[in-house]
């Protein structure tokens, strides 16, 4: 099995080295044919905007809608997570291009700028039950998204209360949906739909490799959930 991980910019050597630590070739993705060798796909953290700038400079974005309709695994690691999200908003949005398929709306800086950058422990069952090991993950969370809603077929894995030091940098907007978000006491960070998986966090800056291995046994999904890759832009 060889598992591709998107290298434009952003936290793919971290990906790649976790890979290796669990004897799996990583190959690293900078052009579309390079798509067509490999069984599951990394798209790492980083920072989003530039990423898009860079995947749509190299026409990147049909090959990567067309293997999230594949059906081969795809997992989405912060930056990578709002890459994967049909619906982006939030502060400072760059209205970069998304490559969608998640059936979930996400808040592109919701815990604050790299000063509310954190780390935190997270209960993930799920993990547990498939991977063994606590229920406990240390998520690395770095200007991280959040996931403010999900679709019925989005199972979430985990999620988080959201930070003091977060909750002190909203600042009260006259819009709806802010004034919303600035109530919130939790967020979802990690979710699964068929072949997609999501993590507002980096498990590749951690020593547990419970993630990457769990997502290697996410099975190819050709059945009857075929995903709407639902090309959509960033809006505020
Ligand atoms: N919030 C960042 C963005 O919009 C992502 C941060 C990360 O990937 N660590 O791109």
């Amino acid at each position: 099995m060889a598992v591709g991980v998107l290298a434009l910019q952003g936290s793919f050597n971290e990906h790649m080295a976790a890979l290796r630590r669990i004897g799996v070739k990583g190959v690293e993705i900078r052009k579309a044919e390079q798509l067509e060798d490999v069984d599951a796909l990394i798209i790492p953290g980083g920072e989003s905007t530039t990423m898009a700038k860079l995947a749509h400079y190299h026409n990147l974005f049909p090959a990567l809608r067309d293997f999230v309709k594949t059906g081969k695994p795809v997992w989405g690691t912060c930056a990578g997570l709002i890459f994967l999200a049909n619906k982006a908003t939030g502060q400072k949005s760059g209205g970069q291009e998304l490559i969608g398929g998640l059936d979930c709306l996400v808040n592109r800086n919701f815990f604050g700028s790299q000063l509310q950058s954190f780390e935190t422990e997270l209960s993930v069952p799920k993990l547990a039950e498939e991977e063994g090991g606590p229920n406990g993950f240390r998520g690395v969370f770095i200007r991280a998204p959040a996931i403010l809603e999900v679709g019925p077929g989005v199972e979430v894995l985990a999620d988080c209360p959201v930070p003091l030091e977060t909750k002190k940098t909203m600042i009260p907007v006259d819009n709806d949906q802010e004034e919303t978000i600035a109530t919130l006491e939790r967020v979802i960070v990690a979710v699964r739909q068929g072949n997609l998986l999501a993590t507002a966090f980096h498990p590749e800056l951690t020593s547990d490799s419970r993630w990457h291995s769990l997502f290697l046994k996410m099975k190819k999904d050709t059945g009857e959930k075929r995903l709407q890759c639902i090309s959509t832009s960033v809006t505020d």
